[in-house]
């Protein structure tokens, strides 16, 4: 070994200096943990986007067998632009309230620091089953990058025991969470004057009359609220994020381009929303909007996706995290998280991470070194167990 071994916090002050905004390349970020882990004898593999401008990472340390638990995290983070930050966001700062500021502290570089801190103890370790690592790209705008990471790794690793995803959680155990897709919708109108509506059609106003349509499906889709199932609001949810269109005050929009998503519980009819969605189209939308003028038309494009998870699938995860947290009972999160893809390969799945899911996104984004610490004591435990 060639290098002295990092704590848990001084990894993350590494990590965080990496601006791996998801925006921009990974590969930075990505080479320096390929070469922390060269240095200590273990062999990683990437898993490169097309355009060869991003990559995922896996690497197994332990035997060559079936049983192990993977490690995964996402490598990018959100946007800093226009967020008033009181430090700089990519370099660690520790304040006397005890608390780690830095973009991607709790969302979610903390885990994957505390796992990469944790590499010489794995190696020291007599472990009867493996460890690896699956660290991915692109989490932040979809899961884009999970996808072929979690296939390549179910492939070529003997099956795996169970996945630990390291979102924030502080430190406790969530075996459910909902769905979520993202689509995009362009609507194609026909230019006129203003005044002369009757010659085209504008695309802002279809747009419009979809949206109204999307707020009717989520007051209907907020009248089945489940209580079976431990998440706030307890109800498939809509949101549109992003609406852009037109080009002037005079003149009948040729182009609106609408951004939105869904997220439905687990459980739920993961299709229903993009169904309806298609369905209403299809059906009143787009027949409506050629009456105008042939030429009209609207697109739908599946942006991303992200399955769910049950908590009755997830069972032999959360008895085994549950033992490392010290913890008695699992929960449930709204959000989406690479999770579900790891899941959908038959793998059980929970998530647990330090840090607490309000501070990801903001400005002044922190993890408690409590928090670090807890991961510390995890990452023991479970080689403890992984010993046995
Ligand atoms: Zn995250």
């Amino acid at each position: 070994m060639s290098q002295h071994a990092p704590g848990s916090v001084e990894m993350l002050k590494r990590l965080v200096a990496f601006d791996t905004t998801s925006r921009n390349s990974n590969l930075d970020l990505i080479k320096y943990i390929q070469g922390y882990l060269d240095d200590f004898g273990v062999a990683s593999k990437l898993v490169p986007n097309q355009e060869g401008t991003k990559a995922n990472l896996y690497a197994s340390i332990g035997p060559d067998v079936p049983g192990g638990i993977v490690l995964s995290g996402h490598t990018d983070v959100v946007p800093v632009d226009g967020q008033p930050w009181s430090t700089d966001p990519w370099d660690l700062t520790e304040k006397p309230d005890g608390n780690l500021y830095g973009r991607g502290t709790c969302d979610m570089k903390g885990f994957i620091a505390g796992a990469l801190a944790h590499v010489p103890a794995f190696q020291r370790a007599k472990l009867k089953v493996p460890m690896h690592f699956a660290f991915s790209y692109d989490e932040e705008v979809g899961c884009l990058g999970a996808f072929s990471l979690a296939e390549k790794l179910v492939g070529d690793v003997p099956r795996p025991q169970a996945v630990i995803v390291g979102e924030p959680t502080m430190m406790q155990v969530v075996n459910t969470q909902n769905a979520g897709g993202s689509l995009i919708m362009t609507f194609t109108g026909v230019e006129a004057h203003s005044s002369m509506t009757h010659l085209g059609v504008n695309a802002i106003h279809f747009a419009g009359d979809f949206l109204h349509w999307l707020n009717e499906l989520q007051e209907e889709l907020a009248q089945r609220k489940r209580t079976d199932i431990d998440t706030v609001p307890g109800h498939t949810t809509i949101n549109a994020g992003i609406v852009t269109g037109g080009t002037a005050g005079n003149i009948l929009a040729r182009e609106c381009v609408l951004t939105w998503g869904y997220r439905t519980l687990p459980g739920d009819d993961a299709w229903e929303v993009q169904r309806r969605a298609e369905q209403y189209v299809a059906e009143l939308l787009l027949p409506k909007m050629r009456a105008k003028h042939p030429a009209a038309n609207i697109t739908l494009r599946r942006r991303s996706w992200v399955p769910g998870l049950k908590p009755d699938e997830n069972d032999e995860a959360s008895q085994l995290a549950l033992q490392w947290t010290g913890g008695n009972r699992t929960y449930a999160v709204p959000y989406g998280t690479e999770a579900g893809i790891f899941r959908s390969h038959g793998i059980p799945t929970v998530i647990c991470g330090p840090g607490d899911i309000s501070q990801a996104h903001q400005p002044n984004e922190f993890v408690a070194r409590s928090q670090m610490d807890a991961c510390d004591a995890f990452m023991g435990k479970m080689i403890r167990w992984a010993e046995k």
